[in-house]
């Protein structure tokens, strides 16, 4: 209702503008907040359906498993995986509530214990292994990530021009130093591709400076797992801690 209203009123100055040009910057105005308040409507429309259908879909439908929720998580898998709203852990991979315990950052980059810097990657993972004592940390690289390549095209010399985003990718610096050396004959769009794998050796590698995990992985109660969702041709690789040992089971 309100979504007509607002699109009449917005069709309705558009059209006054078409006949009186002097009313234009008054109107032209008008049209933007118009625009913005229908546009406000319509995102809070979409989550109030959402929650809607996932409450008559799953919720409602499967009441032992949300009721068991209830009482606590026990998920077997912490994944990392991209903010990239096309790899959804939960979609991909049919994740259920309460299966992954997950962390979702710019280029799904673990980085190295700190507990200055990188605190709240920490905590997770504190949390995820030492409380909820996990089995598996899979960490997920995708296709066409943007945050690759934001890592891949900083200057040589180390310029950055962003807040944030260049010094958090430079996590996996290491992974953009060995695809340039062992890749210079690919275009940078290869070279991302490549990246995108080498970025998630980094991190698994990372994960290792996590005293809990280290020992999880000596211990064997834990181990850690790689994988790449590759969406131009929707395939799934996944492979062990050592790539050179393990290689890579395509799905
Ligand atoms: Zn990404």
């Amino acid at each position: 209702m309100a979504e007509d209203l607002c699109s009449n009123a917005i069709e309705g100055l558009k059209m006054l503008l078409s006949e009186r040009h002097d009313l234009a910057a008054v109107a032209a105005v008008k049209v933007k907040q118009l625009t913005a308040d229908l546009e406000a409507t319509t995102s809070v429309e979409k989550i109030k359906t959402g929650f809607a259908h996932f409450k008559t879909e799953k919720y409602e439908k499967n009441p032992s498993l949300y009721e068991e929720l209830v009482q606590g998580q026990t998920p077997k898998f912490m994944v990392f995986a991209c903010s990239d709203s096309r790899v959804c852990p939960s979609h991909i991979l049919d994740f259920q509530p309460g299966e992954a315990f997950m962390v979702r950052n710019i280029a799904n980059m673990v980085p190295p214990y700190d507990k200055t810097r990188y605190s709240c990657v920490g905590a997770a993972i504190e949390y995820a292994v030492e409380h909820l004592k996990v089995e598996t940390i899979l960490v997920i690289g995708h296709s066409r990530c943007g945050g690759i390549k934001g890592l891949m095209s900083i200057p040589d010399d180390g310029t950055t021009s962003s807040d944030f985003i260049e010094d958090w990718v430079k996590i996996c610096s290491t992974a953009r130093s060995k695809v340039k050396e062992e890749h210079k004959g690919l275009d940078i769009t290869e070279q991302c591709s490549k990246c995108e794998v080498e970025a998630v050796n980094v991190s698994l590698g990372n994960l290792l400076s996590y005293p809990f995990v280290k020992s999880g992985v000596l211990n064997r109660t834990l181990n850690l797992k790689g994988g790449y969702y590759n969406f131009v041709n929707a395939t799934f690789d996944i492979w062990c801690l050592d790539h050179g040992v393990s290689p890579p089971l395509t799905v």
